[in-house]
């Protein structure tokens, strides 16, 4: 078969782009290693975004509205963010993909299911996939959309072997519980749960109707054994009184890239990646579907050029990253420095400071629970952070406001235990 766009993988990025290309009037083919609408381990929350552009596809998809966030300490302590609009739509995941794949069929793109590329061939006239049932596809151009262990970007070079500190370990358990008892588990069915474990791990509990959707994760450096993980996170949520007469499935076990951002180079020649073949997953938060949607928006109107233009080479690509670094990098940089400060939190706990103002006596869990109370006892502090909640680019309105706040309440959280630690008083926060 010889096509004009080779899609690799058809999740988000793929599915979507695969779409377009066709409704454009290229020929495609999706070549997808396994059947439509399989399971996939993955929290299911989407972007409003994401819920607008589906439009009247979304119809027959069930979802539902998301307006709070309840963050929850190692410890006891919990705080919980609000909003009375709704900011995101929990789904459940199969059923977004197989959307996605028929919406790209109904367009015109060539779906190949259950066929697995295992080698990627370029060559001066385009570019060869083998499959692993046998069959070829020749085409002009190849696209990696196959998440995270992508070959085509392997076979580009454009990613070595990944590595280790890159990688987030999660455990996902999504099963039926029934809405009036699951009303009964957590603080209410529109807002999710979020859980820090200590170590870079951190939990979910994302309410889906009838079902929920259960799962931890780790940074792959700092686990020791993924068993544990999951107990102390079953520990975790019974301290709060979540789950304790539950008997939560088999969570499966998945890697994913999203601690290190997007790789170095997302494009050779006859190439380009998206999704998190790219690295495009949200590298503080996981969430990485509207990434892989926005990065085939991206690299739509270059792939048609390239087309029209019969340049496949890496300098008429190279426009793709310069137009999705326009767009994202800048929030990529500022969620890294982000992930930095709270990876540095025990840092700073052992460090000069931490001796200084005492809390290097504490737990993390403490830690956390101490700053949670600090915000719930900072009202202003806590209705600033509630907006930055409430508000689709609160970023723009809010964070100069908390910037200059911030000052006053640092220096009254650190200057005043300081000056008690100098002299000889325990810290009273
Ligand atoms: C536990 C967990 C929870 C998450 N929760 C959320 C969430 O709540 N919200 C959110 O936005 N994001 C979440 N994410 C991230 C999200 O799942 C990904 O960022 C998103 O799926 C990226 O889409 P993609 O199309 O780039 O890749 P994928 O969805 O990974 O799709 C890649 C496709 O390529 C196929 N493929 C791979 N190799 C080959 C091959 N050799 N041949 C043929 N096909 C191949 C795969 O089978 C797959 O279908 C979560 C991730 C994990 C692991």
């Amino acid at each position: 078969m010889h096509v004009d766009f080779a899609v690799v993988g058809a999740g988000p990025a793929g599915a979507h782009i695969a779409g377009a290309l066709a409704r454009t009037g290229f020929k495609v083919a999706l070549v997808e290693q396994y059947g439509r609408g399989r399971d996939k381990p993955c929290g299911g929350l989407i972007d409003l975004a994401l819920w607008d552009m589906l439009g009247s596809a979304r119809n027959g998809l069930p979802a539902w509205p998301i307006r709070g966030t309840a963050v929850f300490s190692l410890g006891t302590n919990h705080i919980t963010f609000r909003s009375e609009k709704t900011r995101s739509y929990a789904v459940f995941r199969s059923e977004l993909d197989t959307l996605l794949s028929d919406r790209a069929e109904q367009c015109g793109a060539n779906l190949l299911e259950n066929t697995k590329v295992r080698g990627i061939k370029y060559n001066d006239s385009g570019v060869r996939l083998i499959n692993g049932n046998g069959t070829a596809i020749t085409s002009d151009m190849v696209v990696g959309a196959d998440g995270t262990y992508s070959i085509v970007a392997r076979s580009a070079n454009l990613r070595p072997e990944v590595g280790h500190s890159e990688l987030i370990f999660c455990l996902v358990s999504e099963f039926p519980l029934g809405q009036s008892r699951l009303e009964r588990e957590i603080e209410d069915i529109n807002t999710i749960e979020v859980y820090m474990l200590g170590g870079l791990g951190y939990g979910w509990v994302i309410p889906k109707g009838d079902y929920v959707n259960i799962g931890c994760g780790q940074a792959y450096d700092h686990l020791q054994n993924s068993n544990e993980l999951w107990r102390k996170f079953l520990r975790t949520l019974h301290r709060h009184s979540r789950f304790v007469y539950t008997k939560i499935p088999r969570p499966k076990g998945y890697f994913y890239r999203s601690l290190k951002g997007p790789v170095v180079r997302t494009y050779a020649d006859r190439t380009v990646l998206l999704g998190d073949a790219a690295g495009f997953a949200n590298n503080l938060s996981g969430e990485g579907i509207w990434p892989a949607i926005q990065s085939a928006d991206i690299a739509l109107p270059v792939l048609e050029r390239a087309f029209t233009n019969g340049d496949y080479s890496t300098s008429a690509l190279e426009l793709y990253e310069k137009n999705w670094k326009r767009r994202f990098q800048s929030e990529f940089i500022r969620k890294q420095k982000l992930l930095q400060l709270i990876t540095q939190i025990s840092i700073i706990r052992k460090g000069f400071l931490g001796r200084l103002i005492g809390v290097q006596a504490w737990s993390e869990g403490e830690t956390f629970d101490r700053a949670l109370q600090f915000i719930k006892d900072h009202k202003e502090l806590y209705y600033m952070l509630n907006e930055v909640y409430q508000h689709r680019n609160a970023a723009v309105v809010v964070l100069p406001k908390l910037k200059k706040k911030l000052p006053s309440f640092a220096l009254d959280y650190f200057g005043t235990s300081l000056y008690r630690r100098l002299r000889g008083e325990q810290p009273n926060y």
